[in-house]
């Protein structure tokens, strides 16, 4: 039922429409002044409020500014009997919605009342579809720029262009992929874009007819080696837009998918000679090359036996390098102290360093914050390390082992005065299997593993690890860790 309010200081004027609009069926209330009138509209909101130009206390104009003034939704008409064009005017400025000139008969007022019931209507569903439609443009915007940090972030370079082979869109991976400013590429055309001799590959994956068949390439920019796709898009009605290009970075896949067999060869080698060798000494045996006492023959079982030793060792690295990669994100371990790991790592080469005459020195600086890598790996890393330093290490040598704070981390560091290292073999160092061939290794032991574990064990818990070495003066291996104290996580 609509609500209607009729301010007019006249009895006769508010009962009579009161009458009327009562019979027809609105909910009415009457205010003599505009005071009244005012109050009644801080407690009630009306669709309509037929409002006398001339009242008591306050004109109807001033009514009206103040309805308008607090954005009230009523549908307002001025009743007056002094119209005039100036009234006219000033009321409209003000707002109002209808004139009905005083006198007016029951059905004027019915049609004044009707054309303002209408209209508020039809206002208010103005006013519904305005609002969907500023719901529906704030949806369409968050979900473009939704859209638009998704594809931004995509670590896939993506290019799309439209019919004109313009750029329409162009992620930063595409950019640094181009050497070009985001802002540059925006609008450009691309056959300018992969004019040089480097993109030609592109260019060419890009050109042909705009249709919906995907097509996908390997190509090779620079050093890296890329999974590229090209595919038309359309309209539901089929007519084509562009095309999109996504480019994946499969250079480290590549590099992975030529290790494996790269390592199984090597590893397939590192079996089959030992094995060799062993058959080999035992045939002496079964054939009795040297006679039917055992003894001549002991030489040859000792070798096969340091042979199978090797063989075990170099399984077991295998397992730790497999585990290590297996779990490249181990359960956190309780963080560690390094001063401990160091000393019991030491304690299991006292007899060899004795044995080699070799001095050591340990130096951990007092007070060290613990490290993020669990107390085994740190053990393992320090074995390989400190046994690496004495094993290329000289006779009577000298072999240091020092951890200190390094900016936020802590800083394990053994140093050795051995062989060293070329320098042109430093960037193998850390691969499986890599073993420097010269005459000072000959006759040294090794798989050629521990560095490769040494390396996967520091960076898997966030570290790194790093070499300096000079050939027939030393090396120093130094692994950086980060401590409790510079980890939030
Ligand atoms: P392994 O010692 O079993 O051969 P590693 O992975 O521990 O395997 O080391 C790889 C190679 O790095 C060694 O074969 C050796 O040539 C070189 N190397 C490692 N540590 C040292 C060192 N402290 N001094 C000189 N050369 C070293």
């Amino acid at each position: 039922m609509l609500s209607v309010l009729v301010i007019d200081d006249e009895y006769g004027v508010r009962s009579g429409i009161r009458q009327i609009l009562e019979l027809e069926g609105y909910a009415v209330e009457v205010a003599e002044t505009g005071r009244q009138a005012l109050e009644l509209l801080e407690k009630q909101v009306f669709d309509i409020a037929l409002i006398d130009y001339q009242l008591p206390d306050l004109d109807g104009l001033t009514l009206l500014a103040s309805m308008r003034s607090r954005k009230l939704p009523t549908m307002t008409c001025m009743i007056t009997a002094y119209a005039n064009i100036d009234t006219a005017i000033a009321a409209t400025r003000q707002g109002i919605d209808f004139f009905l000139p005083k006198p007016f008969s029951p059905d004027d007022l019915m049609g004044v009342i009707e054309t303002l019931a209408r209209h508020k209507h039809l206002k208010e569903e103005a006013e519904k579809l305005r609002k969907e439609n500023e719901a529906g443009l704030l949806a369409l915007a968050t979900e473009k720029s939704q859209t638009a940090s998704l594809v931004a972030s995509l670590r896939d370079a993506v290019l799309v262009i439209n019919r004109e082979r313009d750029v329409v869109l162009a992620n930063h991976a595409m950019s640094a992929l181009l050497g070009r400013e985001p802002k540059d590429l925006l609008h450009a055309p691309v056959d300018t874009l992969l004019e040089p001799e480097a993109f030609k590959p592109l260019a060419a994956l890009l050109t042909g007819p705009d249709d919906d068949a995907r097509r996908v390439a390997e190509l090779t920019l620079g050093d890296h080696v890329y999974f590229a796709s090209v595919v038309g898009f359309h309209r539901e009605e089929g007519e084509a837009l562009g095309r999109i290009l996504t480019l994946a970075d499969v250079t480290d896949v590549r590099r992975m998918a030529m290790e494996k067999p790269r390592f199984i060869r090597t590893m397939v080698h590192e079996f089959r000679s030992p094995l060799g060798a062993i058959r080999s000494l035992i045939e002496v045996a079964t054939e009795q090359c040297l006679g039917a006492e055992l003894a001549p023959y002991l030489p040859y079982l000792q070798r096969s036996e340091k042979r199978i030793d090797r063989l075990v060792e170099l399984i077991g690295e295998l397992l730790s390098l497999s585990h290590i990669d297996l779990e490249r994100t181990p359960s956190p371990a309780p963080p560690c102290e390094v001063a401990p790991a160091v000393a019991s790592t030491m304690d299991l080469f006292r007899e060899k360093l004795a044995d080699h005459s070799m001095t050591v020195a340990v130096d951990i600086e007092p007070d060290l914050p613990r490290v993020r890598i669990g107390e085994e790996d740190l053990k393992a890393i320090l074995t390989n390390l400190v046994g690496n330093a004495i094993k290329y290490g000289r006779e009577s040598g000298h072999v240091q082992v020092r951890a200190a704070r390094r900016g936020a981390d802590v800083c394990v560091e053994v140093v050795d005065n051995g062989i060293g290292i070329k320098s042109e073999n430093l960037p193998r160092l850390f691969e499986e299997f890599f073993r420097e061939k010269r005459p000072e290794t000959r006759d040294i032991d090794g798989n050629g593993l521990g560095l490769a574990i040494v390396k996967r064990l520091a960076e898997r818990s966030g570290g790194s690890i790093d070499v300096q070495s000079t050939v027939g003066v030393g090396s120093a291996f130094s692994v950086r860790l980060s401590t409790i104290e510079n980890c939030t996580s």
